[in-house]
C-alpha cells in the first residue's frame, strides 16, 4: 500500500516508509491510497472468527506485502493478547472496555503494533532508531511498554514534571533496558517544542535516525480500526441501528472508527464526545474550524486545542461538511456534567467510569434523548485506577490497583531532569 501525505507535497511512500518517518517531509499525515471494503461474508458471520482474523482482514491491505502473511499474523497475535470486554451499562448503552492491557489505556493497542512493525523493518539494519516522544501521560506509558525490549530500537520519553499522576509516571520511569524517561521542568508543550526542535536539528540527525510515536503514525492509528469490529461481534442484536460514542482528543480513535464503517461495518453514527476543549463541536455547527489554545481538564488526554488527525477525518469524508455532518455528531462537556456523570453511573449502573469514559456515556445520552431507537456503545479509553485523584473523591470510594499497576507502582522511578533544549540535545548524543 503507497501512501501520501496530506499536504501533497511529499512523494508517496510505503508503509514500512511511512512508520518510520512517522510525518511527511511537508510536514502532512500519510493517508492510505485506497480504502477497500472487506468480505461481506466476515462481517456477516463475524461471531464465527477470532479477533486476530478480524484484525488480520482489516489491516492486511494497509501493510500490503511489506510484512509476510505469517508475520504479519505474529504481530497481530502479539498486539491483542488481551480482552476487549462490552459491558452493558444501561437498556440500550453498552461500553467497550480498552483498558485491559499492560498500561490500562487503548492506546497499548496502537503502541504494541507499532513497536513490533518498527522491530521488524529494523532488524537487518545495524543502525539504532531512536523513537523521541512527548507525553502528557498515557501515550508515555504505552509506548514504554510497547517498545521494551524492541531490537535495535530505543526510546527517549519527555514528561512534564509533576504533571502526570503517580502511576503515569512511574510507568514510564521504572522499565530501564532500552527505555529513557526524561523529566522535563516544564509543560507538556515545552516537551513538544523540545521534541520538535530535536527533529529539525542536523547536529542530531545527522547522527541519530530519529522517529516519533504518537497517533499520527499510521501504526498506530490504524490497528484502533479492531476495537469497532471487537464491539460489533459481541453484540446480542446486531440490526439495532448502532452507534459509537467516542472520547475524543486528537481524534485518532474516532478517525480508526470510520475507517472501520469504509471497510464495511454497518456503523449508523459517530458521535465525537469532548470535554471543553471544543474546537470540533463547533466546526460542526458553524462550519468554521478555529484551533485555539487547549484548556485543562479532568479528561486530560483530551486537552486538545487543534486535533492533529482531523484532516484524516475531512479526507475520509472528500472534504464534504455536509456528508460528515451525515455520519459525525459533536457534543462537548463541562468538568461538572463530568463528574456528575460519573457518580450516576456508578450510583444508577454500578459501574466506576473513568472521566474520559464519562464523557463517551454523555455523548451516548445527548445523542438517544431525539434518537431513541438505537443502541450505543461508548469506548472506556482508560481504568479509572488511572485516574484516581480524580474519581475517588466524586465516588467516595477508594479504588484498588490491578495487577498491572501492583507491578510498577513500588518500583524505583528512574528519571533524568533536564531543564533546558540543550540537556536533551547532549543527553541523545551522548546515549
Ligand atoms: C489518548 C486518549 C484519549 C483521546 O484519544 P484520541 O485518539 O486522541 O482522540 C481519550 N481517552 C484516553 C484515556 C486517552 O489516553
Amino acid at each position: 500500500m503507497k501512501y501520501y501525505s496530506l499536504n501533497n507535497k511529499a512523494k508517496e511512500v510505503s508503509f514500512k516508509d511511512a512508520v518510520i518517518k512517522g510525518l511527511a517531509e511537508d510536514k502532512g499525515l500519510y493517508f492510505p491510497e485506497e480504502i477497500n471494503p472487506i468480505s461481506n461474508e466476515i462481517i456477516e458471520n463475524i461471531n464465527n472468527y477470532s479477533n486476530e482474523e478480524i484484525a488480520f482482514a482489516a489491516i492486511q491491505q494497509f501493510v500490503g506485502d511489506e510484512i509476510p502473511e505469517s508475520i504479519l499474523k505474529n504481530i497481530i497475535a502479539e498486539t491483542l493478547r488481551f480482552d476487549f470486554p462490552l459491558v452493558t451499562i444501561e437498556d440500550n448503552i453498552k461500553t467497550l472496555e480498552l483498558f485491559h492491557g499492560p498500561t490500562m489505556a487503548f492506546k497499548d493497542v496502537g503502541a504494541r503494533f507499532m513497536a513490533r512493525c518498527l522491530g521488524y523493518f529494523n532488524r537487518d539494519s545495524d543502525r539504532e532508531v531512536t523513537v523521541l516522544v512527548a507525553t502528557s501521560g498515557d501515550t508515555g506509558g504505552a509506548v514504554a511498554s510497547g517498545f521494551l525490549g524492541v531490537k535495535n530500537v530505543k526510546v527517549v520519553i519527555l514528561y512534564p514534571s509533576k504533571k502526570v499522576s503517580d502511576v503515569q509516571e512511574k510507568q514510564l520511569t521504572t522499565l530501564g533496558a532500552n527505555i529513557s524517561a526524561l523529566e522535563v521542568d516544564g509543560t507538556f508543550d515545552d516537551c513538544q517544542a523540545m521534541v520538535k526542535k530535536a527533529f529539525l536539528d542536523s547536529a542530531i540527525t545527522d547522527s541519530k535516525q530519529l522517529t516519533s510515536a504518537n497517533s499520527i503514525n499510521v501504526a498506530r492509528w490504524l490497528p484502533q480500526m479492531f476495537y469497532f469490529f471487537f464491539a460489533y461481534k459481541q453484540l446480542q442484536d446486531k440490526n439495532k441501528k448502532l452507534v459509537f460514542s467516542i472520547p475524543s482528543g486528537n481524534f485518532g480513535n474516532i478517525c480508526a472508527g470510520m475507517m472501520s464503517k469504509k471497510l464495511g461495518l454497518p456503523i449508523h453514527q459517530f458521535i465525537a464526545a469532548t470535554n471543553i476543549n471544543d474546537v470540533v463541536p463547533k466546526f460542526l455547527e458553524t462550519g468554521e474550524y478555529n484551533p485555539k489554545p487547549s484548556h485543562q481538564t479532568i479528561s486530560n488526554a483530551m486537552d486538545v486545542g487543534d486535533p492533529s488527525n482531523f484532516i484524516r477525518i475531512q479526507k475520509i469524508y472528500n472534504d464534504d461538511l455536509e456528508t460528515l455532518k451525515g455520519d459525525l455528531h459533536s457534543y462537548s462537556f463541562t468538568d461538572e456534567e463530568t463528574k456528575k456523570a460519573m457518580l450516576h453511573i456508578y450510583h444508577n449502573d454500578n459501574y466506576i467510569a473513568d472521566p474520559h469514559g464519562a464523557v463517551g456515556y454523555l455523548g451516548c445520552k445527548k445523542y438517544q434523548e431525539n434518537n431513541p431507537n438505537t443502541q450505543c456503545v461508548f469506548l472506556e479509553t482508560a481504568h479509572p485506577v488511572k485516574f484516581l485523584d480524580v474519581v475517588e473523591p466524586v465516588i467516595e470510594k477508594s479504588l484498588e490497583y490491578p495487577p498491572q499497576i501492583e507491578a510498577v507502582i513500588n518500583k524505583t522511578k528512574k528519571a533524568t531532569f533536564i531543564k533546558t533544549y540543550d540537556a536533551l540535545k547532549a543527553f541523545l548524543l551522548t546515549k
